[in-house]
């Protein structure tokens, strides 16, 4: 009764910023382990209390996103515990502060409100377009050409990018279409593009839309009878952005309305930049009309980056976030992730993550366990029971003669390779493999692997056999 009392007094009295969230992050403390406590919340700097508002600075975008969604439900509780049911948070980000953007972690706190709706696509932009009314143009000041890793994978469409950023309308490429495969950059370049036209002052109404966001916005301009209010918003741009233009496939209202806009734009002299992961020409369900509309100006494609450029990628990323990876961390994880930067960025985050929460030192082995679970290529471990069938079928036995006493050539041989394969695709001892083949001792094992790699080096068919064997366990491993 008395610590409550004293709570109470301590809560009307307590209220600077400092206090507040030390209080806070007392609470957070016994909640999660000490290297995520270190990792996450140490780093937090309160910088304003006004009412029941409170403002915490974090140090990165990275930093943000991995917080809110690991973290999101324990931080509400706890704001809300120390200031109560009408308290907000907001996020800033430091290595943005100049743009001044600030993020509401909800619009209330209240578990009666309605939860923000995600866009799939990007959240931070509708969360900025839904809160900050201020940045229309709905672009995300993360995206810029000073981080975009050039690389010969993305040489065209950046030159092209840049190029038209900077004299928006004023070149032949009108309008500019990038096209590439997903998470390679297309997004990214789109914002730098328009970041870069909006901040240098080159275009002044400037308005970014997946041709989703524009499909819906059209639906509902129909609903609201306000298709005019509609059109003239996206015609009265200096530069317009419709990002993954392969949406409007079928969709055969919106099209037509966007090929006005696109007609009505062109023909101001305004710049149009479009973005599809296949090439104009193939785009199913587009009117031939649009699609040779889209073709008048440059189509630019982006590739899957090369492993330098990789690597870059992946530095770049570290040191945006404050963090010293080993080089042959990154460079295996550049290895290894090969045709999807979004997913490079993932296995870094994981690879914090699993440091963090595991507290395991970033290192090969903790990459590559990363790896597995990251990169869709979760291998399940290959049984010794697979390799025996898989052995069999090879060589045209029925299996139980692996594990039957018989010493007739052709069994030996496949008993031996089936052996091998066990002991260099499984972690199983040599005492496991034994008992899988009929109870025989570990020194029958030993001397079957020797057998077989000693007929490698002199049986090239064998060898082949082999490998061949190897290659499809591992497949189906997969
Ligand atoms: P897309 O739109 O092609 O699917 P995004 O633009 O969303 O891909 O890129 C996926 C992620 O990869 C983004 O976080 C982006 O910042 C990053 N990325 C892509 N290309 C580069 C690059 N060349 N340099 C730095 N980051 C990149
Ligand atoms: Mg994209």
């Amino acid at each position: 009764m008395e610590t409550d009392s004293l709570l109470v007094a301590q809560a009307q009295t307590d209220t600077s910023h400092q206090q507040i969230w030390e209080r806070c992050l007392a609470l957070i403390r016994d909640q999660v382990s000490t290297l995520s406590f270190k990792t996450w919340f140490q780093p937090m700097v309160p910088l304003k209390l006004v009412g029941e508002e409170l403002t915490i600075q974090v140090p990165s975008q990275f930093f943000y996103d991995w917080v809110e969604e690991h973290y999101n439900t324990l931080i509400r509780n706890t704001i809300i515990a120390i200031l109560g049911q009408n308290a907000r948070l907001y996020y800033s980000i430091s290595s943005e502060e100049r743009q001044e953007e600030l993020f509401p972690v909800a619009e209330n706190f209240s578990p009666s409100l309605a939860p923000i709706q995600y866009a799939p696509f990007s959240p931070h932009i509708l969360m900025r377009a839904e809160h900050l009314p201020q940045t229309q143009s709905n672009l995300n000041p993360r995206y810029t050409f000073e981080n975009f890793i050039k690389g010969d994978s993305n040489q065209l469409a950046r030159a092209a990018a840049m190029a038209v950023g900077n004299n928006p309308g004023g070149t032949s490429f009108n309008p500019l279409v990038i096209y590439g495969g997903t998470g390679l950059g297309k997004t990214h370049l789109m914002h730098a593009l328009a970041n870069y036209a909006l901040a240098a002052g080159k275009a002044k109404r400037v308005v970014y839309a997946s041709s989703e966001k524009f499909t819906v916005d059209f639906v509902e301009a129909i609903q609201t009878d306000k298709v005019t209010e509609f059109s003239n918003f996206y015609r009265s741009m200096d530069l317009l952005v419709v990002d993954d233009i392969q949406f409007f496939a079928g969709k055969e209202k919106t099209q037509d309305n966007f090929f006005h806009t696109f007609n009505t734009l062109y023909q101001l002299g305004k710049q149009i930049v479009l973005s599809s992961d296949v090439p104009p020409k193939e785009l199913k369900g587009l009117d031939e009309r649009l699609i040779s509309r889209f073709q008048c100006g440059l189509t630019a494609d982006i590739q899957p980056p090369d492993l330098e450029t990789r690597i870059a990628i992946l530095q770049k990323k570290s040191e945006e976030n404050s963090l010293e990876l080993p080089q042959g961390v990154l460079e295996f994880i550049a290895a290894n992730v090969t045709k999807n930067i979004r997913e490079l960025e993932g296995c870094l985050i994981s690879l914090l993550a699993r440091a963090s929460l595991e507290n395991r030192e970033i290192n090969i082995d903790l990459a590559r366990d990363v790896l597995r679970v990251v990169v869709n290529e979760v291998r399940t471990p290959i049984t010794i029971e697979q390799i025996q069938r898989t052995v069999c079928e090879f060589f045209d036995l029925p299996e139980d003669l692996l594990r039957a006493k018989t010493r007739k050539q052709e069994v030996v041989i496949a008993r031996q390779v089936a052996m091998y394969l066990a002991k260099d695709l499984t972690n199983a001892s040599l005492k496991t493999i034994g008992l899988h083949f009929g109870g025989r001792d570990h020194s029958t094992v030993i001397h079957a692997y020797q057998a077989v790699e000693d007929r490698t080096q002199t049986d090239t068919q064998f060898r082949q056999n082999i490998e061949h064997l190897k290659r499809k366990l591992e497949l189906s491993s997969r």
